[in-house]
């Protein structure tokens, strides 16, 4: 029986830019990149090492691990003009651009809607908060308690992609692979990148960014190696 839960939740719009990229105006600056949240979750993976619960240590690990499958749901039913295939395309690109940056150590399955935790939908356009957005997430990661010591991780999620711009223009495939890798990098764990030439950068119509960069790659990975030697220090503590 569940106990209770600690659930984090976040919300992000991705905003469509009107400017020139320019990428003389980037700063670098790796840890910025992560979500605050997710220090949050690795202080509360050390608070729980630290008083000795090996098991919850170990939840909160990975909601920043997910060491099991994230199982997604692609719907492109409204998508119109024959391009769902364009669309799904793009949603399938963005995760295998994820995937193959983090070598695999995030495994995305994809599968119907009823059974995913993710789920990405196309739409015509995303209007939120008043103004044209390009995609919009919301998620949520729980540790959920059992009792006796037992605890579990959740991730969960849900996606939208515009597939027309504020213009009734077509989306071009490859900004909608931007947007979609940007709202999964939320889900990962990282945060809005002023960077231009970062997947969580903003989004120039004309140029849009198809794989993460290697400072965001960098900065994900960093924080992911900090949850694998809390839940190692976790895992050694149960051997003893
Ligand atoms: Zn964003």
């Amino acid at each position: 029986m569940l106990k209770s839960t600690s659930l984090i939740t976040g919300l992000a719009l991705f905003t469509l830019s009107a400017g020139v990229a320019d990428p003389s105006k980037n700063y670098y600056r790796e840890a910025d990149l992560v979500q605050p949240k997710v220090r949050d979750l690795l202080k509360s993976a050390n608070d729980a090492l630290n008083q000795g619960d090996i098991n919850k240590t170990l939840a909160y690990a990975d909601l920043i691990l997910v060491h099991q499958e994230i199982k997604y749901s692609i719907d492109t039913t409204k998508v119109k003009d024959g391009r769902e295939a364009e669309a799904r395309q793009a949603a399938l690109d963005a995760i295998n651009g994820w995937q193959s940056s983090l070598e695999g150590q995030v495994k995305f399955k994809e599968v119907p809607r009823n059974e995913a935790t993710v789920r990405i939908n196309f739409v015509d356009s995303v209007r939120e908060m008043g103004r044209e957005v390009a995609g919009y997430a919301v998620w949520q990661r729980q540790v959920l308690d059992w009792g006796q010591g037992r605890y579990s991780a959740k991730l969960s999620g849900d996606i939208k992609i515009r597939f027309t711009t504020p213009t009734g223009q077509p989306m071009q495939p490859a900004a909608m692979v931007h947007t979609t890798a940007h709202e999964v990098g939320h889900l990962l764990g990282l945060w809005d990148s002023p960077n231009y030439g970062d997947v969580m950068g903003p989004l120039y119509l004309n140029h849009p960014v198809t794989k993460p960069s290697l400072r965001e790659v960098n900065a994900l990975k960093a924080a992911r190696a900090e949850a694998v030697q809390i839940a190692g220090a976790a895992l050694q503590v149960q051997s003893h």
